[in-house]
């Protein structure tokens, strides 16, 4: 069976993440998807259990006996190995993601060959879409549905002190 990590701050889901779980589910058996739990990013706007919320209510409509979700700190190569994955899955868009990408995937090899850093694109539509660029324009007063699962929009709206 193929067992795929995705690993991610998910601050919050947007539906490009969505995109490259779907897309993921089609490549894989199974893919867990884990919110890492790094002190570097202690400026999250969602803790880590509202992060976890929101992705189980925008994963709902996939097959749940192929989807896992979680949390975990240290290494992505050892939580990926532990938990049985052979590969780490991530997202590219452009140029800027994949500078850093590269970095991470060539650190992850470094440490571990047994694990394979494997890259998919999400649909075009969510090419400009990041957590960070969500959060400003919501922050902002933006509607940002369409955007992020609807489950994230009031997330997003209720954070921002927004009441529709
Ligand atoms: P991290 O802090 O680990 O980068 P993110 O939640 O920002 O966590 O992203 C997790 C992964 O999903 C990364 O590989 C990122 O490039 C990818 N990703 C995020 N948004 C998109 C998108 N719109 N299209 C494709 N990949 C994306």
């Amino acid at each position: 069976m193929s067992i795929a990590l995705y690993p991610g701050s998910f601050d919050p889901p947007t539906n490009g993440h969505l995109s490259l779980v779907e897309r993921g589910l089609a490549v894989f058996d199974k893919i867990i998807v884990s919110v890492v739990a790094n002190p570097a990013k202690s400026t999250a706007l969602f803790s880590l259990d509202e992060r976890l919320e929101l992705l189980k209510g925008s994963l709902a409509h996939l097959p749940q006996d192929r989807l896992t979700l979680s949390t975990f700190s240290g290494l992505t190569i050892e939580y990926a190995r532990q938990a049985g994955a052979a590969a780490i899955l991530r997202g590219l868009r452009g140029s800027a993601d994949f500078e850093y990408e590269r970095q991470l995937a060539e650190i992850n090899r470094h440490l571990a060959q047994d694990v394979q850093t494997v890259f998919l694109m999400a649909d075009y539509k969510w090419f400009f879409i990041s957590s960070s660029t969500v959060k400003e324009a919501a922050s902002l007063g933006a509607d940002v549905d369409g955007l992020v699962p609807k489950i994230v929009a009031e997330g997003l709206k209720k954070k921002f002190g927004v009441n529709k």
